[in-house]
């Protein structure tokens, strides 16, 4: 079987870029445990409070321009809560991942490998490279 092209539609290269660039700026197990720690606490604190707010009656919720139908708040609250169900149960697996340090051999194998995965696209080399591929003879 030959392998699929993987996407290349905006929201996929999008993706692309910013798993490269994840992996670029936190290159080691306690930067990734750290990362990983923040965003998880960051969408619990932002969905909690949206959650909390749209609980409130209407005249005590933040001002928005255009408030939910009764129907869609309803629903929007039910999706909510299990949203943040399953942001809890992560962070209980998570606190599992904050257990683990590995001697810094270990670290060093997780920053070599993170240069191969997403090495800088601003580095001498990928940029020498780029302009060879723009100055390169039409072959047609
Ligand atoms: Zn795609």
């Amino acid at each position: 079987m030959v392998p699929e092209e993987p996407c290349q539609c905006p929201d996929c290269l999008r993706f692309y870029r910013e798993h490269d660039r994840l992996i670029r700026e936190n290159p080691s197990l306690k930067q990734q445990q750290e990362l990983n720690w923040a965003a998880l606490q960051a969408f619990r604190t932002l969905a909690g409070r949206v959650l909390e707010d749209l609980q409130k009656p209407p005249e005590q919720q933040a001002d928005v321009e255009a408030p939910p139908e009764d129907e869609s708040l309803q629903q929007a609250l039910a999706d909510l809560e299990n949203v943040n169900a399953h942001l809890f149960s992560i962070e209980v697996f998570m606190e599992r991942i904050f257990d683990v340090r590995v001697p810094e051999a270990v670290e060093q194998k997780f920053q070599e490998l993170a240069g191969e995965l997403a090495p800088d696209p601003l580095n001498a080399d990928r940029l020498r490279l780029n302009r060879l591929l723009h100055q390169s003879p039409d072959l047609n």
